[in-house]
């Protein structure tokens, strides 16, 4: 058997190392505390779990769901962008439900990226947008992601040849894995960088969500001009606790979108309509739970922040995601210390290099576990790190 040479071009999987290693060590019984896999440990809300039960004993919900998704959902999507953006959104020709955004953020190159095209891609960033670039056939140029500029791109240190065969530019506020948040004015001056050079951009929105002290995520299709160039990724995942129900969504650009959905033709054939009865229960049943989340997630990032600072390790608290971005000690490595960390205290963490080359000198620690837990995590990194 031979495997196609695109495989080979995969880089190997970020936690596959690491998951090796966990389960050596909880082989030999070591109790495990992990602030690796960014993954929400609380429960999907009930009267969302309501919704899918009774949606899946409709018969009416059985049989093959739409392409383009059920237009109840994609109005409950374009209702809840207007509340929370104040952008109207045509339910028609600018949404697109996805089988988790991150199907529609692996599959937007194959619509946008030819061999010999590039995708400008933050460093560090969600893997995915590097692997559906290269599977696609297309080039990556990846835009370093520096504390010093507030984890933003330098957009005018683009190489002009490498702009000129650009197609698509990613960007990801509040940021996995940094945890960087932005105000509409970087927005404003990405949109215009852009228009300015025929690029798709690509938000990726997965936690605008999830933010802390106040700050309000913007949209990026809050920005004049953006309908004309951008589209955003959004996900019940992490604001409603759904990872593993698999629902998503992409809206903008009318002909981002029209492209998108010709491709999605091909390849999947939508969303379970019970699944989307349960995304418009989500969308527009009480939101009291999201800021329970909220709130859990402001209570463990103060818990892992004033810990880290009383071994001497400074984290800014972050303004939003389920992440802290955190500086390895003197004389570490982003992977000697998270082999460190497992090895000596059985804490994993995630090497910031997972992300990019760019993440060297950080690990991410995943806010999603208990406060017990956490709260026992810092104990023990008391113990080691000084
Ligand atoms: C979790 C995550 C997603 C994927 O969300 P799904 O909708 O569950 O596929 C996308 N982007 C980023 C940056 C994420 O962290």
């Amino acid at each position: 058997m031979r495997t196609a040479r695109r495989i080979d071009k995969l880089p190997p999987y970020l936690f596959a190392e690491i998951d090796r290693k966990v389960a050596e060590a909880r082989a030999r019984g070591a109790d495990i505390i992990s602030f690796g896999v960014g993954d929400p440990d609380l429960p999907t809300p009930g009267h969302i779990i309501d919704a899918l039960t009774e949606a899946a004993r409709d018969p009416g919900t059985h049989r093959y769901p739409s392409y383009t998704g059920m237009p109840s959902f994609r109005e409950a999507i374009t209702g809840w962008y207007a509340d929370r953006f104040g952008v109207t959104l045509d339910a028609d020709a600018e949404v697109q439900p996805l089988v988790g955004s991150k199907e529609g953020i692996f599959h937007l190159p194959v619509a946008f990226v030819d061999p010999g095209q590039v995708a400008l891609i933050p460093d560090p960033g969600y893997p995915v947008y590097e692997t559906g670039t290269l599977l696609a056939g297309g080039d990556v140029h990846l835009m370093p992601l520096v504390a010093d500029r507030g984890f933003t791109p330098d957009f005018e240190a683009i190489p002009s040849e490498v702009l000129e065969r650009s197609t698509v530019m990613w960007l990801n506020y509040p940021s996995n894995p940094t945890s960087a948040t932005v105000d509409k004015e970087f927005f404003e001056r990405a949109v215009q960088f852009c228009r300015a050079h025929d690029l798709l951009l690509a938000h990726d929105a997965a936690y605008t969500e999830i933010t802390f002290d106040g700050y309000v995520a913007p949209s990026v299709l809050e920005v004049e001009g953006a309908m004309d160039c951008a589209v955003e990724f959004h996900s019940l995942s992490k604001t409603y606790n759904m990872t593993g129900w698999r629902v998503g969504w992409v809206c903008g650009a009318t002909q981002a979108i029209e492209a998108i959905k010709r491709l999605k033709t091909n390849i999947d054939s939508g969303i379970f309509d019970a699944l989307q009865r349960a995304g418009i229960a989500a969308l527009q049943g009480p939101q009291e739970v999201l800021a329970e989340t909220v709130a859990r997630y402001q209570h463990r990032r103060d818990l892992l922040c004033d810990g880290l600072k009383s071994m001497g390790i400074v984290v800014e608290p972050p303004r939003g995601s389920i992440y802290l971005w955190v500086p390895v000690p003197e004389g570490h490595t982003s992977e000697s210390f998270t082999t460190f960390l497992l090895d000596e205290v059985d804490i994993v963490v995630a090497p910031g290099t997972g992300y990019g080359p760019t993440g060297e000198g950080f690990v991410r620690f995943s806010l999603t576990l208990a406060d017990e837990r956490l709260e026992e995590g810092v104990e023990r990194l008391r113990g080691v790190v000084t």
